[in-house]
Parts: C-alpha cells; structure tokens; sequence
C-alpha cells in the first residue's frame, strides 16, 4: 500500500496543531489512506512543539521536528521533503486555510499517473487591496521571467517521490518552492480550492517580509535584473551623446557659458543610475556568497522519536 506524507510548516501555531492533526487523520483515516503527517515547527515562541508533541503520542503516524531558529517558510517545506518516507507527499498549511479535502482529490490524480498535482486558488481569500495588486504584479513578473504562468499557484501541492527526490536534493540554499516544481517539469496538473478563513492566530507575513520574498524570488530565478543595469548603460550613453555634440556644438559657436542645471542635473542622474545598478549587483554577490558558503537550509533541535536518523546539526537523509 503506497503511503501519503503531508508536510506541515507550522509557525507559532500551537492553536492550530491539534485541531490540524485530527482533522487531516480523520479525512485520511475515513478514505482508507496510509499516511504520516510531518509538522515542522519553524523555531516557534510558543507551544507549538509541545502540542506537536502531544498529538505524536496520541497518534503514531504523527512526526515532528523542531528547528533551532526561524529558517522560514521555505526551509519548513524542505525539511518536511527530507523526512518524508511516503511514495506521494502533500504540502500544505497547518491552519488549513488550505482546504484539506483536496488532498483526497490530488490523491486520487496522482493515483490516475501524475507527478505533479498544483493547487490552484480560486480566489486570493480576504486580502488588502495593496497586497491584491502588489501580488499580481509579482506573479507578472515571476510569470514572464520564467516563463510559466504562476498566477494563483500556491504552496498546496502533492508531488510524486521521484520530484521530492529532485527537490530535495538540491543544492542551493535560496529556494523558492513554488516556482521549483514548475521547474522541475514531470507529468503536472492541477487542482483548483477556495482558500479558507483562518481558525486561529494570525498571519505571519508582513508586507515587509513579503517585499523581502518578492525581491529574493524574483532574484534566485532570473538574472534579469542584472540585464537592466546593461540597458541603463545603453540609454546613458545614447544621452550623452546627443548632449556631447550639443556641448561641442555650443563651445565652437562661442556660447559655451551656461549650462550649469544640465551638470548638476547631470550628476544626479548618472549618480542614481549607478547607484541602482551596484545596489541590483551586490544583491546578486550576495546571493553568491550565501550559497558559496554552503550553510545548511535548516538546522534541527529536536524531534519525535519515530523520526528516523541523527536529526541534529545538519540533518540529511541517510
Ligand atoms: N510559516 C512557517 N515559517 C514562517 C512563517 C510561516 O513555517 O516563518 C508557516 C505557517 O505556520 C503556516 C504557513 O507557513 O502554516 C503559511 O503562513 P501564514 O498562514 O502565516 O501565511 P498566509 O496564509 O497568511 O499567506
Ligand atoms: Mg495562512
């Protein structure tokens, strides 16, 4: 009998874990699934291990790790793959404002052969109109640059072992779950879900932190950017000529005097342009020298006993 692994980033959600947990075992326990829930606590402040903890003992097929420190998101989701031991794995949110029904349907989908079962939000949920249009643009943008169109994708996704296997084993540092399993291609289709209220608690995302995520998701897939900083040149110098001439023109005719708004115009321009085009460099020499550095994603302080392998430190899978 195949078995089913949901991966469960959980981050200061102690209100959540244990509704989560009997929800999702009762949904999978009824349509006859072997499965294990794998909550990964993100360095949580509050009792969210502790409820993990106690949903464990209650129920076998329950794991959980914690981590040392807040890794992010991201890092939850790879830990959670690097665990997995099922033959499908589902990601999702453990507030279930991802409908947990729909893992019964990309289930039965991955039953019919496929690989890759997206989940697709119907509609955005309740969000501010900023971070409406903020959104779309980054979808846009993320959509055009690699070439797939991303809009409405999300985080609830059921992938096959053998795409766990590829993601999983990748070696970069900055990730972006999303846009990978795009990337990693296979035989995909999606499921579409209307995202859900949250029960408990909040969310943990800032329209800071999401700025932060746009800027480096956008920078771990695409060197466009950089490319920018090249047609800025381009557009720099085509301007200086045509002033250059109109400069020489003026100082053989003799009217060479005036001009001193055009230099301090000039300056600030030229300034703001480099200064933008280091900024958009050094992002990307950043980025090179977190990788280069090789750090793990993600650092494990304690787990559950039918957690298999030495989880502290930088834990992979044997
Ligand atoms: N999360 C996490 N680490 C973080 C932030 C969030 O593991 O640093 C988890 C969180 O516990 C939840 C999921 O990611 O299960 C989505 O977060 P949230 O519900 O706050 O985001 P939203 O649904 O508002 O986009
Ligand atoms: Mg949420």
């Amino acid at each position: 009998m195949s078995l089913l692994s949901v991966v469960l980033p959980s981050y200061n959600e102690e209100q959540n874990i244990a509704n989560t947990a009997r929800v999702l075992s009762g949904i999978l326990e009824e349509a006859g699934i072997d499965y294990e829930l794998i909550f990964v606590s993100d360095g949580s402040r509050d009792a969210t291990y502790q409820e993990i903890l106690k949903a464990a003992r209650q129920n076998p097929r329950i794991k959980g790790v914690e981590f040392s420190r807040n890794f992010g998101k991201e890092a939850s989701i790879f830990a959670g793959m690097q665990l997995a031991l099922g033959d499908a794995v589902v990601v999702m949110d453990c507030d279930l404002q991802h409908p947990p029904q729909v893992i019964l349907q990309m289930w039965k989908l991955w039953q019919d052969g496929y690989e890759v079962v997206e989940g697709i939000k119907l509609s955005r949920g309740k969000e501010s109109l900023a971070h409406k249009l903020s959104a779309g643009l980054f979808y846009r943008i993320m959509s055009g640059m690699i070439k797939m169109d991303m809009n409405a994708s999300s985080d609830y996704k059921l992938l096959d072992r053998k795409v766990v296997d590829v993601l999983a084993g990748l070696p970069e540092r900055n990730t972006f779950f999303r846009a990978l399993t795009f990337w990693a291609g296979f035989r995909t289709t999606s499921v579409e879900y209307e995202v859900q209220e949250r029960l408990y608690g909040e969310s943990k995302w800032s329209m800071w932190s999401l700025m932060k995520y746009a800027v480096s998701n956008v920078t771990s897939f695409s060197t466009l950017p950089l490319q920018l900083v090249m047609v800025l040149g381009i557009f720099s110098i085509l301007f200086s000529i045509v002033l250059g001439i109109q400069t020489l023109v003026k100082y053989l005719m003799g009217t060479a005097v005036e001009g001193f708004t055009t230099v301090i115009l000039l300056i600030l321009i030229i300034g703001g342009f480099i200064m933008i085009s280091l900024g958009i460099i050094g992002h990307y020499i950043a980025r090179i020298y977190e990788e280069v550095k090789g750090r793990p994603k993600f650092i494990i302080s304690r787990a559950t006993d039918n957690v298999q392998g030495n989880v502290t430190g930088n834990w992979r899978k044997q």
